[in-house]
């Protein structure tokens, strides 16, 4: 065994050893810079090619992380390289292995740069360009239907992680293809408020008018649907409304579950979606749920609904929120937010992505005006409301199904009185977890356990404490349940 090991090393030579050395060494401060967390889950899978003059190339496992890293940790890998060997000044990221043809994020394009002393050389290009031009929309008469379009909302500022991965892939797939791709027509988003299906609508219409301006993109809320459409009844002058909305070849209709109960509004707008689908014309609807479960809604248009890809954007996870948390720091001028900070908003607002933006801007906002320094300390103080409000989110209830689904036992397992350890041990994790992540009395957790004594939930909250600092795999259990518990 010492001896094949000996050979192999024996086969490399000297500045291979070196090469490898200066990348462990860079790993390290990317792993300082980042914690533990992000760099098991972005770094470890990024691999070292080659020094190419000024440029340190690294590889990456897929696509996704590429994007990734790049969306995310540019300065740090940058840091992380001119700290370790100042002769680099691009970094770039290549795929390990050719990408699949139907890889999501169609990116690769020529290299972006000139390496100047802050330059980080990327395998594809965020340029200035990809910026939307706001007023040729808004000047063109065409658009005077549809709802105006956030500037901010584009593909290059949305941050993508395992929640909103397909709808994500599925919005940049459709707004890529010339025509509606078969099985995407409609595209259907749906998630809870706040986790970005406007901003992906918007990101794909942005995206659409700037590479294909051929193509006549309409997005309205369907409010605003309702709205013209109601305004064209009255005036009895319904025929340029239809005829408008049928020669578009991109229709967006956002929130539609805002026409259930109305009749009349949702018969036209069945005629119209037939109508266009008739044409192959490409239809991009959200909701607020999926298309079997919108209330309110004709039966013909919810199963129409569902025709074509139906992508669901969850709610978001630890990860997912860092992400968008860090991605919106840099962009502050002058402002420093702690990565201790964003950690904190990150694992205590999970509500949606909505509220995660309003708290950093409030934390921002009052560290201006008081023009005090940005502290967790100063955070709490700031989002007190905000942070009790979050807290009331996990229940007894939530916790008991993760666990028995974590540990495989049945849910009535929590309340009953077994002592076999199989499902024993899992009742005090869930014990332990109520005691930890909500505001619950040792009472009313022993009542929500099949009317256990809180002498109980106490014994199993110690006995946990106590096996977390031995048994590794509790450990891990724990915190993979606490994180699920948490986003
Ligand atoms: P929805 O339409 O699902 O209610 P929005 O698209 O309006 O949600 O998103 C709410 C806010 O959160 C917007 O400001 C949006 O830019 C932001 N947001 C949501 N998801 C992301 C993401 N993945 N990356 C960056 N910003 C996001
Ligand atoms: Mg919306």
């Amino acid at each position: 065994m010492v001896e094949a090991r000996h050979s192999i090393i024996g086969t490399q030579s000297g500045s291979e050893f070196e090469a490898e050395a200066l990348w462990n060494r860079v790993r390290s401060r990317l792993r300082e810079a980042c914690g533990d967390a992000v760099f098991r889950s972005w770094f470890d899978g990024l691999g070292f090619d080659r020094l190419d003059g000024s440029t340190a190339v690294m590889t990456a496992p897929t696509r996704f992380t590429r994007e990734w890293v790049v969306n995310n940790y540019a300065s740090e890998l940058r840091n992380a390289w001119r700290q370790e060997q100042d002769s680099v000044l691009a970094v770039d990221i290549i795929l390990r292995s050719a990408p699949a043809v139907d890889a999501p994020v169609a990116v690769v394009a020529a290299p972006a740069v000139v390496a100047d002393d802050s330059a980080v050389k990327l395998a594809y290009d965020r340029a200035a360009d990809s910026r939307p031009r706001v007023d040729s929309v808004e000047d063109d008469e065409e658009f005077t239907l549809g709802s105006p379009l956030d500037p901010r909302f584009t593909f290059e500022n949305f941050v993508v992680g395992k929640p909103n991965e397909l709808a994500y892939a599925a919005a940049r797939r459709v707004a890529e293809s010339h025509e509606a791709p078969v099985g995407c027509n409609p595209l259907f988003l749906h998630g809870g408020v706040g986790l970005g299906k406007t901003h992906l609508m918007h990101a794909l219409a942005w995206q659409i008018r700037r590479e294909n301006p051929e193509r006549r993109v309409l997005y309205m809320s369907a409010e605003k649907f309702m709205y013209q459409f109601i305004r064209a009844l009255r005036f009895k002058d319904t025929m340029p409304f239809k005829e408008k909305l049928r020669s578009v070849d991109v229709l967006m209709i956002d929130d539609v579950q805002f026409i259930s109960g109305k009749d009349s509004t949702q018969e036209e707008f069945f005629h119209t979606f037939n109508a266009l689908i008739d044409q192959k014309k490409q239809l991009i609807i959200s909701g607020d749920r999926s298309p079997s479960d919108l209330e309110g809604i004709e039966e013909r248009i919810r199963s129409r609904l569902g025709w074509g890809l139906v992508a669901d954007v969850h709610t978001t996870t630890y990860e997912l929120r860092l992400g968008i948390l860090q991605s919106k720091a840099e962009k502050l001028e002058g402002i420093e937010v702690p990565c201790k900070v964003l950690e904190f908003l990150a694992s205590k607002i999970t509500s949606n992505v909505r509220e995660l933006e309003g708290a950093l801007n409030r934390v921002v906002a009052h560290s201006t005006l008081v023009g005090s320094t940005i502290s967790v300390e100063s955070t709490q103080e700031v989002l007190k409301d905000l942070l009790r409000a979050n807290d009331r989110h996990i229940t007894i209830e939530d916790i008991q199904k993760a666990v028995a689904l974590h540990y495989n036992i049945k849910l009535t397992e929590m309340h009953s009185a077994r002592r076999s350890r199989v499902v024993a041990r899992p009742r005090q994790v869930a014990m332990y977890l109520a005691k930890k992540l909500t505001t619950k009395s040792l009472p009313e957790i022993g009542r929500k356990f099949g009317g256990k004594d809180h002498t109980t939930v106490m014994h199993a909250v110690k006995r946990i404490e106590e096996l977390r600092e031995s048994d590794s795999d509790l450990s891990t259990d724990i915190n993979i349940l606490s994180r699920a518990l948490e986003s």
